[in-house]
C-alpha cells in the first residue's frame, strides 16, 4: 500500500490525527475539499488581521494534557473572552455577574442580587400556579422559573429566538436545564482553567500540526473514493457521515450561521470581540470585531481598519455550511442508521464533528484523537 492512512479533511480532528500517525512512522496523505487546511478554524488575513471565515473561535479547556500539547505546536495568547450584550442600545456584561446585575437593577451585593433573583422568581412561580401550570411547558417559562423575568426578557428571549428561528414558546422547556449565575464581579465567560488563541492564528496551530505532511487540497473524496481505497490501509474520513453513504437513509438537519463581513476604516469599532445583540427586532445575534482575539490594549490602534462579522443564524439547506447538528429524537435516529453502516466498514474511521453528528468543541476534539493513540 502507499499510504498507512489517508485522512479526509483538514480540520482539526484530521491534523491531530495525521500528527499523532506521523509521530508514529506512519505514511499519510491529507485530502480536502476545500482550497484551504484547517477546516471551520481556519482564518483568512484580511488587512492583517485574522478574520474566523467560518466562525469566532476561543480555544478552552481543563484538561493540561490538551492544552500543553497544543501549546507545544503553537504558543497561545492571554484572550479571555468576555461577552457583552447590547439590547436596545443599553450594555450588559455577561455571563450573568454582579456586573450584569448592578447594571440591571443597581444591586451592588452579592446578597441584594440573590434577593432580586428571588423575588422574580417567586413571582414567575406564582403566576404559573395561578394559572394552574405545574411544569414549565416551554423554554419560555422554563427561564423566566430559572432567572426572572427581566434577566429572561432582556437578555435571552430574542437572542434565542433568533438562535432557533421559533417563538421560545416553541422551545422545549429542557434545552434550558440551568441559567449558570455567579456573584462575583467577574466576566470570564469559561469556567475553563485554560484558555486563548494561538499566537499568529489558528492556521499557525494547523500548520504546525501538518508540518511534514503531504496535504492536497481542492479535492473531493468521494468522487474518487475507490482509487483512495486502493491506494491506503486505512482511511479516516472526517466528513458528513449521511452525505459518505450517498444519504441513502435521507439528510440529516443542522442549523447553520450566515457571516456578512465588513471592512471598516476605523481601528476600533465596538472595542470588545463579542457583543450580542439581544433583542428579537436586530436581524443578528452577534457583531464579532476580530482583531480582539489578537491585539490587545493600545495594539489595537496600530492597524486603521478593522474588520467585523455580523452573524445571522438559519435553517441548513444544500449547500449551506452545516453548522450546529439538530440532536434530535429523529436526527438521532437517522445518525444511528448510519453508523451502523459504517461500523461494517473495517477500512474506515469516522471521526469528527460531522462523521459522528454531533457538536464538539476542539479541545474535546484534540482529547479524542491523542486518545486513540495512547
Ligand atoms: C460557528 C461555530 C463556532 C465555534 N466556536 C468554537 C469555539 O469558540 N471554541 C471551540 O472550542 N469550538 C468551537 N467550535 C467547534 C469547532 O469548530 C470544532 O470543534 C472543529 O472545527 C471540529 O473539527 P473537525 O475536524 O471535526 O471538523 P471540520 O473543521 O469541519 O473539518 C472537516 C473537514 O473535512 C472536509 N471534508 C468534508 N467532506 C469531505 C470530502 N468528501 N472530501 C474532502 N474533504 C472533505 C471539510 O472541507 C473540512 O475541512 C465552533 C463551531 C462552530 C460551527
Amino acid at each position: 500500500m502507499t499510504y498507512d492512512y489517508i485522512i479526509v479533511g483538514a480540520g482539526l480532528y484530521g491534523a491531530t490525527f495525521a500528527y499523532k500517525a506521523k509521530k508514529e512512522g506512519k505514511k499519510c496523505l491529507v485530502i480536502d475539499r476545500r482550497p484551504h487546511i484547517g477546516g471551520n478554524i481556519y482564518c483568512e488575513n484580511i488587512e492583517g488581521i485574522n478574520v474566523h471565515k467560518y466562525g469566532a473561535h476561543i480555544f478552552h479547556t481543563s484538561n493540561k494534557e490538551v492544552w500543553d500539547f497544543v501549546n507545544s505546536i503553537v504558543e497561545f495568547n492571554r484572550y479571555t473572552n468576555s461577552p457583552v450584550a447590547n439590547y436596545k442600545g443599553d450594555y450588559f456584561n455577561l455571563p450573568f455577574n454582579m456586573n450584569t446585575f448592578y447594571q440591571m437593577w443597581g444591586v451592588k451585593t452579592p446578597a441584594e442580587a440573590k434577593a432580586k433573583i428571588e423575588e422574580q422568581k417567586q413571582e414567575a412561580l406564582q403566576s404559573m400556579k395561578d394559572a394552574g401550570i405545574n411544569e414549565p411547558r416551554n423554554l419560555e417559562e422554563q427561564a423566566i422559573l430559572l432567572i426572572g423575568k427581566d434577566i429572561y426578557e432582556k437578555l435571552i428571549k430574542g437572542y434565542t429566538e433568533k438562535q432557533w428561528g421559533r417563538p421560545a414558546t416553541e422551545i422545549p422547556a429542557f434545552i434550558i436545564k440551568r441559567l449558570p449565575v455567579r456573584f462575583v464581579y467577574d466576566n470570564n465567560y469559561f469556567n475553563d482553567k485554560y484558555q486563548g488563541i494561538p499566537v499568529g492564528g489558528y492556521n499557525k496551530l494547523i500548520e504546525g500540526l501538518l508540518d511534514g505532511v503531504e496535504v492536497q487540497c481542492d479535492i473531493d473524496f468521494l468522487s474518487n473514493k475507490e482509487y483512495y481505497e486502493g491506494i491506503a490501509d486505512k482511511i479516516l474520513f472526517t466528513g458528513a457521515i449521511d452525505e459518505f453513504f450517498d444519504y441513502k437513509f435521507g439528510k440529516l438537519a443542522y442549523r447553520t450561521i450566515n457571516f456578512e463581513h465588513e471592512v471598516h476604516d476605523i481601528s476600533n469599532y465596538q472595542g470588545n470581540a463579542v457583543i450580542n445583540y439581544t433583542e428579537a427586532e436586530v436581524p443578528y445575534t452577534r457583531i464579532i470585531e476580530h482583531k480582539h482575539f489578537e491585539m490587545f490594549g493600545e495594539e489595537v490602534d496600530k492597524i486603521s481598519k478593522t474588520i467585523i462579522s455580523k452573524e445571522y443564524s438559519s435553517e441548513w439547506k444544500e449547500g449551506m455550511e452545516p453548522y450546529y447538528p439538530i440532536n434530535d429524537t429523529e436526527n438521532n435516529t437517522l445518525y444511528e442508521k448510519y453508523k451502523e453502516l459504517a461500523d461494517k466498514t473495517p477500512q474506515y474511521i469516522f471521526g469528527g464533528r460531522l462523521a459522528e453528528y454531533k457538536y464538539y468543541d476542539m479541545a474535546p476534539i484534540v482529547e479524542k484523537v491523542l486518545n486513540i493513540f495512547k
